[in-house]
């Protein structure tokens, strides 16, 4: 019985290991997924940012191009003012003077709204290229330190599998089916008593049943959560009778 409790306890600690492997791996693959995400948001905003940029740059060209027009009218119709003889000619002419000054009046405005605009986006867009710089850095890190962590684990991971398999042929199909149950329930199957309780609920351990996992000749489950309750040595001192 002592031999099936040490294989079982060996077991534990294998799958614990394996465990933690699994739940590291999630990790970085997760991480670098995140900064893919990112880049791919940034090169967007880029593309959108430049892309208005360009509008609004032939947006500026035209108004440029409309006032001077505008401007070229104007001045063509206070030459004529002075040429005109009827108050008729006189008042119709300060009246299409005036919607003209109105229209170029209009146009700046537009020209230093867009102009304003056209700062922002550059500033923009320096902070996003900086930006996307800047992830490439980490993703191109992030990626290479995936694959050799990936190696490293993957070797690590088949050798806890086969120690594992060793161990497993060890023990009677009862007993691994038993800790296999439990194991999918509770994520640990077999724990050390801590402090005279189980190291899984903390349950209270009597005397008896104590000494009973010391002499480790018997199998025995927690009456709280069903592990397999094991002595540890480790936690001589605060178990002792
Ligand atoms: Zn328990």
């Amino acid at each position: 019985m002592k031999n099936i409790l040490n294989n079982l306890a060996q077991l534990q600690e294998i799958d614990t290991q394996l465990a933690t492997i699994e739940a590291q791996k999630g990790n970085l693959p997760q991480q670098v997924k995140v900064l893919e995400q990112a880049g791919v948001e940034v090169e967007e905003r880029l593309e959108a940012a430049t892309v208005k940029l360009g509008s609004d740059e032939k947006e500026l060209k035209s108004l440029a191009s409309n006032s001077e027009e505008y401007k070229a009218k104007l001045a063509k119709y206070q030459d004529q003012l002075y040429l005109v003889t009827t108050n008729r000619e006189y008042d119709a002419l300060t009246n299409e003077i005036d919607t003209i000054k109105t229209k170029i009046q209009e146009i700046r405005d537009q020209h230093t709204s867009i102009s304003d605009e056209v700062v922002l986006l550059k500033a923009e867009i320096t902070t996003l290229t900086e930006k996307q710089s800047e992830l490439t850095g980490t993703l191109t890190k992030s990626r290479k330190e995936l694959t050799s962590k990936t190696d490293l684990t993957n070797t690590l991971q088949r050798e806890l599998e086969g120690r594992r398999e060793e161990i497993a042929g060890r023990l009677s199909k009862r007993y691994l089916r038993k800790y296999e149950r439990i194991l999918e329930v509770r994520s640990l199957a077999v724990v050390p008593v801590k402090r005279r309780a189980c190291g899984g609920c903390h349950k209270q351990i009597s005397d008896q049943l104590l000494y009973e996992i010391k002499q480790g000749n018997q199998f025995i489950e927690c009456e709280g959560c069903g592990r397999i309750l094991v002595y540890s040595k480790n936690d001589d001192e605060s178990n002792s009778l």
